[in-house]
């Protein structure tokens, strides 16, 4: 544990502010251990930078998902408490604004998704009076928080932490065209089990006072740590421009540092964790790496990531952009990267999320979908391509594959669009889409406009959005000018169709070969008016010429541009390019060699076609047989690996 205070109180960690700062929060707590209880008071204040006067305010009172079996989050995710002392809920015992006004009275809990009267994650403050274009509310208020248990990402068991969610927070004023909104409003929605969160960025001086035994981490920088007597402290921390500030406090914490360039990271294990602290350290270096060179900058000067100890891994593998949480490695194998890919998906989401700070609960795919595709980049390139997730010598999965497999296993991947408000994706299919199905469109993406134009996409997604609530529209805008501005109108007027099919779409995609025929050219012969003849020209020499088909079909209604490779007798192969748009093609072919295979997609480019298995064809079948026995040896493998939440 580094002692020496990092950055003197009151100063800035950014030379200037990375985003506009129209929240912020002082917050100064007290941690009981043995009640699981944080309160004290906070200040927090709110910009409004519309053009008019704002009448209310909204903030998001998480912990309440815990209090009830009724509440949202419970009833349609199947928590419970355990025990009278595992339930979970934020109070605030007094609220005045900066102006000295009592709100009391002034504030309700509302339900915008869903009407729920048990819901009380949503609060609603009326204010005495509107606050002008331009200025600052001021809220001063008191209040109790209780860790629920079991931890759903936030929570205690025993003596561990995982203090999450825990404050009341605001929502996003939204202002007229960002996000392609019509009005100014408050974006604030109800804790669902599914999705996660949405907020400005802000400024947190946070404060808390707890037993000295207990080893602490957060997402802010550490600033002093004091010595309060009595076998108490209180630690400070300050953080700027991230969208949530989290903390953990663990007796049992083991404290490592280690240094990327100019990030001081820090990894909080237990003591069994430590054996692979190393594997993921190399990870998270990995990630920055990766992300900094393809994407942009990671502009913070520090990062803390969590392995939580068994009884707390309720808390892994979630994110807070400067803290995220992993998953411990102790029990998995070395030819497995699981905890390497949760580390690398979690650090993603301080890009995807924490700068590029989209609407997760209403649009998750541009936080999961994106950054479940630079996972499975990051893990199949440092892990190796074709094996980063497994590599055992007669068994390898890449991570691409691992998630396109589930996508293109579900049986129920086209009841729905990959578009919609995570809690609304039916029967279960909300990671499944708005994970694996949309990282699967963004490699077909890639493979189509080729992956240097893909990664210039994503430099110019983060100049001209990092900091600023992007929405998907705004994505595919940049992924539009992009294209055009590279490739002109080599894929049409803009990439519109594209985006049509797999993201407002609900069809599937599947090509296949569905024959090939090879046939001598024969010399004209036969009977004409009874007698046999048989013509001797001088094109006799065509009875050593084949005539070769190869038959393509469209079973899908997504349309993509696909290239055929086809392959001869003689060796010579040629490449085709199929516009994809009709239910069938054929291709002709006149020569001295015959047609022998067909290969649809040859280089891999089309990751959403959902059966790879017919994209080939071959007159000899050799080999067929075992490519269909290890598919299905995959696909139980598939079976095998557990799905985390990531
Ligand atoms: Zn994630």
């Amino acid at each position: 544990m580094s002692l020496m205070p990092l950055v003197a109180a009151g100063q800035a960690i950014l030379g200037k502010p990375l985003s506009a700062r129209l929240t912020g929060y002082d917050i100064d707590v007290t941690l009981d251990p043995e009640k699981h209880i944080v309160s004290g008071m906070m200040t927090a204040w709110w910009v409004n930078n519309s053009s008019m006067p704002v009448g209310e305010a909204m903030m998001h009172m998480y912990l309440n998902a815990f209090s009830s079996n009724k509440s949202t989050f419970a009833s349609k995710g199947n928590w419970s408490a355990s025990g009278k002392e595992g339930w979970g809920w934020v109070k605030i015992s007094s609220m005045s604004d900066g102006k000295g006004n009592d709100l009391t009275g002034l504030y309700g809990y509302v339900s915008p998704d869903d009407s729920n009267e048990h819901d009380k994650t949503v609060l609603r403050i009326a204010l005495p009076e509107p606050v002008a274009p331009g200025d600052t509310l001021v809220l001063k208020l008191d209040f109790i928080s209780k860790l629920p248990s079991p931890i759903r990402r936030t929570g205690y068991d025993e003596d561990f932490h995982f203090v999450a969610q825990w404050f009341p927070k605001f929502g996003v004023y939204e202002t007229a065209g960002m996000r392609q909104r019509e009005a100014d409003g408050w974006n604030c929605h109800q804790f669902h089990p599914n999705s996660e969160f949405y907020s400005n960025h802000s400024v947190y001086n946070v404060s808390v006072t707890l037993p000295s035994e207990f080893v602490t981490g957060s997402g802010g920088m550490l600033i002093e740590e004091i010595d309060l007597g009595d076998g108490l402290k209180k630690v400070v921390w300050r953080a700027e421009d991230i969208v949530d500030f989290a903390w953990t406090a663990w007796p049992g914490y083991e404290v490592l540092d280690r240094k990327w360039n100019h990030v001081d990271i820090t990894l909080l294990t237990s003591k069994t964790g430590l054996s692979k602290a190393d594997n993921h350290f190399e990870a998270v270096i990995y990630a920055l790496e990766y992300l900094n060179e393809r994407v942009g900058p990671y502009p913070w000067p520090h990062l803390t990531f969590v392995d939580p100890p068994f009884n707390g891994s309720g808390a892994g593998g979630m994110e807070y952009t400067t803290l995220f949480t992993t998953m411990g490695a102790g029990a998995i194998p070395s030819f497995m990267k699981m905890a390497e890919m949760v580390t690398i998906h979690e650090f993603g989401h301080s890009y995807f999320m924490g700068m590029l700070a989209s609407n997760e609960f209403e649009e998750p795919w541009v936080d999961e979908g994106i950054n479940s595709y630079w996972e499975q980049r990051i893990v199949d390139h440092y892990y190796g391509d074709g094996y980063g997730l497994l590599r055992l010598p007669f068994l390898k999965m890449s991570d691409a594959d691992q998630g396109r497999i589930s996508y293109v296993t579900s049986p129920n991947r086209t009841i729905a669009t990959n578009d919609l408000p995570s809690w609304m994706y039916p029967h279960g299919t909300y990671s499944m889409m708005s994970y694996n199905k949309a990282a699967v469109w963004l490699h077909t993406l890639e493979g189509i406009i080729g992956t240097e134009t893909m990664d210039n996409v994503f430099r110019e997604y983060y100049r001209r959005w990092a900091f600023k609530h992007p929405s998907g529209q705004d994505f595919i805008a940049v992924v539009n000018d992009v294209v055009k501005n590279e490739h002109g109108n080599r894929f049409g007027e803009d990439m519109n169709w594209f985006f049509n099919q797999v993201l407002y779409g609900q069809g599937e995609c599947d090509y296949r070969v569905s024959g090939i025929t090879s046939n001598r050219i024969r010399s004209y012969s036969g009977v004409v008016n009874g007698d046999s003849v048989t013509y001797t020209r001088s094109d006799r020499s065509s009875d050593t010429l084949y005539l070769s088909r190869v038959s393509l079909e469209r079973l899908g209604e997504v349309i993509l541009p696909v290239e055929v490779l086809i392959g001869f007798d003689t060796g010579e192969e040629v490449l085709e390019n199929w516009d994809g748009t009709g239910a069938y093609k054929d291709y002709e072919y006149t020569g001295v060699g015959q047609v022998v295979w067909a290969k649809i997609d040859p280089y891999d480019k089309i990751d959403i076609d959902i059966n790879r298995m017919n994209n080939s064809f071959t007159l000899d079948p050799s080999g067929a047989t075992t490519r269909r026995m290890m598919n299905k040896f995959m696909f139980l493998v598939q079976m095998m690996i557990s799905i985390f939440t990531l």
